[in-house]
């Protein structure tokens, strides 16, 4: 996925800021999530965001791993912000 620059100047030439990743992030966060395949950074497993197992929903909401029970995703709600830390996720995968 990342380039070699042979010379700083290219380098330079080729960093952008994050608005450029607009447009490919835009497609791809607009899929239904529950299709989504996660991997677990503990146990590698690979399943559905529908298979993961969901706890607490009054300060936030937690999804485990459903074979390892690592926490993979946090989600807290205050509208109108939400912070979503996936850090339990090794890659997510979608099919568009
Ligand atoms: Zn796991």
């Amino acid at each position: 996925m990342s380039e070699t620059h042979d010379t700083p100047g290219d380098e330079e030439m080729m960093t952008l800021d994050g608005n450029a990743a607009a447009g490919l992030l835009g497609r791809l966060f607009a899929f239904e999530v529950t299709v989504a395949r996660i991997v677990c950074n503990g146990c590698q497993s690979d399943n559905p965001l529908a298979a993961l197992r969901l706890y607490g929903q009054s300060m936030g909401s937690i999804l485990r791993c459903p074979r390892c029970n690592a926490v993979l995703i946090r989600v807290v709600a205050r509208e109108p912000e939400y912070w979503l830390d996936m850090r339990g996720v090794e890659s997510l995968r979608v099919s568009l």
